[in-house]
């Protein structure tokens, strides 16, 4: 109970664009090659994920809303090198606390079957009853907080809201190239991004989700030393200040705001940058999981480092070698 307490520290469930990373990261740890997000009024009304993933199974769907049911950790160790992006078992659960939930998904690869669970609140219908669904999951979470008003009154507008879940969107679709997603919102596809691990179909993506200037002005890099592998994209500031906060850095595959890797970047940066402009970036860093702890904090965008000396010199050493290569562009 100690260690439940300690990792789930955090509130899970603050608006929308964490319902959506909860239940994406979920599709993705089900081994989905397709994940679709439906929101409807920035998602305070409605939130729908579905996947393609390896499913539920009956009996398995009450324990799925089940606080703690599904912890996947036994001691603080396996916090070390723990593979799959969930690992506290309570997502689901707390969500559904806070909505009306419905959980529809099938095992199977016959499409007439498939099994449903509904929860509102805290009160979980006992019955799981048939309903058909292709393999994988749908997740539907309707009128989020409408228990609780004074969370409910913490929403934003929706448009604030929905910018908040495009921005989770495009933190997990740069995380999986290999999957496809679909964005919609009010009804309307906001993205359609086609899976694909090649060089040509990551660069759609980027150009998708961060606009074709900051291809056009970005620099490619992929290195590798010591064991340690840094690749991406690299962009000076030279457009709108609209792009101040395209900052993405993965570690193994998650997205991370961490010190050692913001001072590393920021010193990388320092002689190319011009006053008052933002770097621009999309790296991906790739290391032995057995060398970086990344579930230090429960919301897991910090990470800790067995060796943070060799990890801060080698991203400072590969940055500053890449941004030498581009001239800043002199607009200003
Ligand atoms: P956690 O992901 O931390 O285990 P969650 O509350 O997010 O806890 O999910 C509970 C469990 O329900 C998961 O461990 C998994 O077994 C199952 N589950 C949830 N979503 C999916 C999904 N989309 N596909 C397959 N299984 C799922
Ligand atoms: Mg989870």
């Amino acid at each position: 109970p100690r260690l439940a307490n300690q990792i789930s520290a955090g509130e899970v469930v603050e608006r929308p664009a964490s319902v959506i990373k909860e239940l994406v990261e979920n599709a993705i740890d089900a081994g989905s090659r397709r994940i679709e997000l439906e929101l409807e009024a920035g998602g305070a009304r409605l939130i729908k994920v579905r996947d393609d993933g390896s499913g539920i199974g009956e009996g398995d769907l009450p324990l799925a809303l089940a606080r703690h049911a599904t912890s996947k950790i036994t001691s603080l160790d396996d916090l070390e090198g723990v593979a799959s992006l969930g690992f506290r078992g309570e997502a689901l659960a707390s969500i559904s606390a806070v909505s009306r939930l419905e959980l529809t998904s099938n095992v199977t690869d016959d499409p007439r079957e498939g099994w449903r669970v509904v929860a509102e609140g805290r009160r979980m219908e006992p019955r799981v009853t048939p309903a058909p669904h292709p393999r994988g999951t749908s997740v539907i979470v309707r009128d989020l907080f409408f228990n609780t008003p004074a969370r409910r009154k913490f929403l934003r507008t929706e448009k604030t809201e929905f910018g908040h879940v495009e921005e989770s969107f495009r933190r997990l679709a740069l995380s999986r190239f290999d999957i496809g997603w679909t964005l919609r919102h009010n009804q309307k596809t906001l993205h359609q991004l086609r899976p694909g691990d090649d060089g040509a179909s990551r660069e759609r993506r980027i150009g998708a989700l961060l606009g074709n200037k900051f291809l056009e002005n970005a620099l490619h890099l992929d290195i590798e030393a010591s064991g340690l592998r840094l690749w991406g994209w690299v962009g000076l500031p030279t457009h709108s200040r609209a792009q101040a906060d395209q900052q993405y850095f993965f570690v193994n595959g998650r997205v991370v705001r961490d010190r050692l890797v913001a001072h590393a970047v920021r010193q990388a940066y320092r002689d190319v940058l011009f006053h008052g402009r933002h770097p621009v970036f999309v790296l991906y860093l790739e290391l032995d999981p057995s060398v970086v702890d990344v579930n230090v904090h429960p919301t897991k965008h910090e990470v800790r480092f067995r060796d943070g000396r060799l990890v801060h010199d080698f991203l400072f050493s590969s940055l500053h070698r890449a941004l030498g290569e581009v001239r800043p562009n002199s607009d200003a």
